[in-house]
């Protein structure tokens, strides 16, 4: 390791910043925000600089004597003598030199920061690569959200407290673990603080019961893994079990934590589905367990998804839960197949309609469905063909509206099939349609052609007869 990492306590020390500019600015700000007294050499300052309280400038040039009394210094400055002037009497003094940029004339390097205070996550690469260091750091950005500033600001007021409650370090260290990871740091994140602080409270007091298990019924979008929330990485890195259906794609269960319980809930070895109150079932025996559960589903959980009954056993149990939505079927087969479900010319609104087969498709209200200038989202559409060609047609469709059949949308086999409405059984058979697919109905279908991007171009059913 060719540095050493460490975090100063600057309050109430003097840090020497030689330069003026954008870059000394840059330097300062950060500094300030540690505490530093900043004594500013340079002959010309910004404005911002000039209008700093804690910052004391001197208006002239670099002199060795500006090094007295501080405790490390920074050079910003674009001038490689003056630069080299102010590593030299570091030198001489042993006091630590950052000369920003020039790693050669430093003692010390600055590293790229996230800031969570009081978390703070520090990023090197020894100045080798800098960039590297920028992509780490937006990375991090993004998986460490806010909510672990918050967490680590409550664990902070509380740390008295809990030490006095538990003055064994081990039983320390697992009710620490228990709330970075349990159901604390889950209030924090979605912003309930009063909830927060009274459940770390209640956990403090009953340290020796079982912790408390949670579930997140979490979107798995449509397949593309790059079209998971970050908030549904988490919860899949941060799960003991997951129970998934069949919908969800390998790529996205890829992604979760490597020790986590898979058990698929979609379709068992006889091809048999778990049946809505065995999954309701097993989602209370291992919450109740204390585990964290992931309810993974295809698309969002709240759209055609049995989402709201499932959490509607486990508030009755008391056990507590977080949505996280995913993109559903709809908008995805939309954005891939290159099909803007609604547009300023065809159409100004759109449903998602699901057309199960029987009673459901019998249900339906055909005469709104049949309207003009919408657009029509079908789910679970594939055995209904027929139905809806006929009732859309017969409640005044034109029969030549525009028709696509996504199937697989957003993954590597993603097929599209363009025919019209009058064609969308045959070209359904014609084409072997298989599920998952979801049939858009409407003037937008059609701009598949010309707008189509992903996987394999659009195929119009009539070329696949032709083909056969
Ligand atoms: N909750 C899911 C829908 C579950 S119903 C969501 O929000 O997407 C299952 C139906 O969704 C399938 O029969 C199919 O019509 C549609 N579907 C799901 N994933 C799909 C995909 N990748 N491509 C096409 N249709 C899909």
């Amino acid at each position: 390791m060719q540095y050493f990492p460490l975090f100063a306590d600057l309050h109430g020390r003097t840090v020497l910043v030689v330069g003026g500019g954008a870059v000394a600015e840059r330097k300062v700000r950060l500094l300030l925000e540690a505490g530093a007294q900043v004594r500013l050499v340079a002959p010309e300052v910004t404005e911002w600089l000039a209008s700093q309280a804690a910052v004391t400038i001197h208006l002239e040039t670099f002199d060795a004597r500006h090094c007295d009394g501080v405790v490390l210094a920074i050079a910003a400055t674009d001038d490689r003598a003056v630069n080299e002037a102010v590593a030299q009497a570091g030198r001489v003094r042993n006091l630590l030199v950052n000369v920003v940029d020039v790693a050669d004339l430093s003692s010390f390097i600055v590293p790229a920061i996230v800031d969570r205070s009081p978390l703070v996550i520090a990023i090197s690469t020894g100045g080798v690569a800098p960039v590297l260091a920028r992509l780490v750091r937006e990375r991090l950005e993004s998986l460490i959200d806010g909510s672990f500033g918050q967490l680590a600001g409550l664990l902070q007021r509380w740390r008295g407290r809990i030490k006095a409650g538990l003055p064994d370090v081990n039983a320390r260290r697992r009710f620490y673990e228990g709330v970075v990871r349990g159901h604390v740091a889950d209030l924090v994140r979605t912003g309930q603080d009063a909830a927060a602080e009274a459940e770390l409270h209640h956990s403090l007091v009953h340290a020796d019961a079982p912790r408390r298990g949670s579930v997140a019924l979490v979107g798995a979008g449509p397949g593309d893994a790059g079209l998971l929330t970050l908030n549904a990485l988490r919860a899949l890195q941060e799960a003991d079990v997951i129970l998934y259906d069949r919908l969800v794609s390998a790529e996205v269960l890829n992604l979760a934590r490597r020790d986590a319980d898979r058990i698929c809930v979609g379709k068992m070895a006889g091809g048999h589905s778990v049946s809505q109150g065995r999954i309701n079932e097993l989602l209370l025996e291992h919450a109740q367990q204390g585990k964290r559960v992931v309810r993974l589903k295809g698309g969002d959980p709240f759209i055609f998804g049995r989402g709201g009954e499932e959490i509607e056993a486990l508030r009755q149990h008391g056990i507590p839960f977080e949505v996280v939505p995913g993109i559903t079927a709809a908008i995805a087969c939309g954005a891939y197949a290159g099909i803007p479900l609604t547009h300023r010319d065809y159409a100004q609104s759109v449903r998602f309609v699901t057309a199960h087969s029987g009673d459901a498709i019998r249900g339906l209200d055909w005469a709104t469905l049949a309207r003009e200038r919408q657009t029509l989202a079908l789910y679970m559409g594939v055995a209904g063909l027929g139905h809806i060609r006929e009732q859309l047609t017969l409640h005044g469709r034109a029969p030549s509206t525009p028709v696509a059949i996504v199937e697989n949308g957003s993954r590597a086999e993603q097929r599209v099939v363009l025919a019209t409405l009058a064609e969308l059984e045959e070209a359904g058979r014609v084409a072997q349609v298989k599920s998952p697919a979801l049939v858009i109905v409407g003037e937008v279908a059609a701009l598949a052609q010309k707008l189509h991007w992903f996987g394999s171009a659009p195929v119009v059913w009539q070329e696949l007869r032709k083909a056969a």
